[in-house]
């Protein structure tokens, strides 16, 4: 990157920080107009959020675009609007009761942190460009957005969106490739959110702890989805199909790879098949079917796939018109499901991140919860079936940014669950009141008492009274 792109990046991180420390605590009313011009700048160009995405991703259904894109965005920035006021409001903090009673009192308040940085990935341009704006924003922050190279239509679409909507000093967008992206994640932010892979966020963190700047990462991995005996087997096949098909498996808390208990394994498979069939009757020309984003992606699933097969799995092509898989005539991907499969296919190695699906057997759980434990953590585990010990056993020992019983994905449509990984799957939460939070700098605050009695006790000389205090506090 040049030198003056790179001086263009401080300038506007200068231009933010000026504007942030003139203008003061920006107020409620300051914080719900400037969500409610984001969330009119989605609904104004949604038209043109559908087209750019389907140049990024051909013949992606514009259904989903408005649904995942579009939609949640909204209701997410929406509900930060609606609750912003009180979430402002000081948190009271229990002292002990013999504080309390002389009159001391405690809480948190809330400062916004300053200039925030938010890297964010391809997958979902839109969606996961300004749907950390509601946090932020909330919180009183100013933004500067690294979207995706990846995804170059909507990534100039969000620049002309910020620009005609925002001024530079609220909010603005850096576009460019990995270089960009070095510079931007050396940028002395007072908070830096990263979406997209593990591998990538080591280098972040590592740039972002130059100038130990707080981060916040936002990554992958592979999702597991246990069946269990008791599971209803044709609601669990609905929504697998469903969760693991939206945007083709190209979802960060899609499910990566299944384990069946043994008894209804066989069962499963028929019942996941159908579903697949039901929900998607053809592929390459069905709109409601995602393609991948390019052939490159294609071509990795397709050496995911052939490794597997050469290492010994058994592969199952749910194509039910037998339409050609070649990249050359659409780039969409069908459902592959992998039975035999072992720790030595690079399938069971990486994250699939497409429509790729590893089915294993088990017969105890503690066999499933063994397997997942001993890989780096998912970003979320999903159970199907009622019994509550196992229930319990894996919300106690399956270690996981997020768990969901009888579904998969659902979680990501609440606003009120904190969302995040753990170690390899992220760090930090945001989302809801959980992404204020995250963008506000927590100052603990301490309102002394000014009844001197009991605190001049504690001041030299030292008493015998004091003495007698200490004993008491610090004996058995
Ligand atoms: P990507 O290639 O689009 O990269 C993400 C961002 O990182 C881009 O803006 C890119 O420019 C930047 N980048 C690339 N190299 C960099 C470097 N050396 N230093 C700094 N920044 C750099 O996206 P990806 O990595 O392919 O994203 C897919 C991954 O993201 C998957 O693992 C997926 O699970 C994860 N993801 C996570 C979430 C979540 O919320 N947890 C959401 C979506 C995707």
């Amino acid at each position: 990157m040049a030198g003056s792109d790179s001086s263009k990046l401080y300038e506007v991180l200068k231009i933010q920080r000026d504007s942030y420390r003139q203008d003061g605590l920006p107020d409620p009313k300051t914080r719900m107009e400037r969500l409610h011009r984001l969330s009119n700048m989605l609904i104004d160009n949604q038209d043109k959020i559908v087209d750019a995405e389907r140049r990024d991703f051909k013949e992606k259904s514009p259904t989903l675009i408005r649904l995942a894109e579009i939609m949640g965005t909204v209701s997410a920035i929406r509900y930060t609007e609606s609750k912003v006021e009180e979430w402002m409001q000081p948190v009271p903090l229990e002292l002990s009761s013999e504080y309390e009673s002389l009159g001391a009192r405690a809480q948190i308040v809330h400062q916004p942190k300053g200039v925030v940085g938010v890297v964010a990935p391809w997958n979902g341009p839109i969606i996961l460009s300004c749907m950390p704006l509601a946090g932020i924003i909330g919180a009183g922050n100013r933004a500067m957005i690294k979207p995706s190279e990846l995804a170059p239509h909507s990534a100039a679409l969000l620049e002309t969106m910020i620009k005609s909507s925002f001024d530079e000093s609220e909010v603005a967008v850096i576009q460019g490739g990995i270089e960009v992206a070095q510079e931007f994640t050396g940028l002395p932010f007072d908070h830096l959110l990263y979406t997209g892979s593990s591998r990538v966020a080591k280098l972040v963190m590592a740039a972002a702890a130059e100038n130990l700047v707080p981060v916040t990462l936002e990554l992958g991995g592979k999702c597991p989805v246990i069946i269990g005996a008791d599971a209803n087997v044709m609601l669990a096949a609905e929504r697998l199909a469903y969760g693991k098909l939206i945007h083709a498996g190209q979802v960060c808390v899609s499910p990566d790879y299944l384990f069946i208990h043994e008894a209804i394994a066989e069962d499963f498979v028929k019942s996941l098949t159908q579903a697949v069939v039901r929900q998607f009757p053809s592929v390459c020309d069905n709109t409601d079917y995602s393609p991948m984003l390019n052939s490159a992606h294609f071509a990795r699933l397709q050496a995911l796939v052939s490794d597997a097969e050469r290492k010994g799995a058994e592969v199952v092509c749910i194509n039910p018109r037998n339409q050609p898989i070649d990249p050359e005539s659409s780039l969409k991907f069908p459902l592959h499901l992998l039975l035999n499969v072992s720790d030595d296919m690079n399938v069971m190695q990486e994250e699939i991140f497409g429509p790729i699906l590893p089915i294993m057997t088990y017969g105890r759980l503690s066999e499933a919860i063994d397997y997942i434990n001993s890989k780096p953590n998912p970003l979320s585990a999903y159970y199907f079936g009622s019994d509550l010990e196992e229930r319990n056993s894996i919300c106690g020992e399956v270690t996981t940014g997020s768990i969901v019983f009888d579904d998969v994905l659902c979680q990501i449509f609440h606003e009120q669950i904190p969302f995040g990984g753990i170690g390899n799957s992220g760090m930090g939460r945001y989302r809801g009141r959980e992404g204020f939070t995250t963008f506000s700098n927590q100052v603990s605050v301490l309102l002394q008492t000014d009844k001197d009695e009991v605190l001049k006790g504690l001041r030299p000389p030292y008493t015998a009274e004091l003495q007698a205090f200490i004993d008491q506090q610090i004996s058995c």
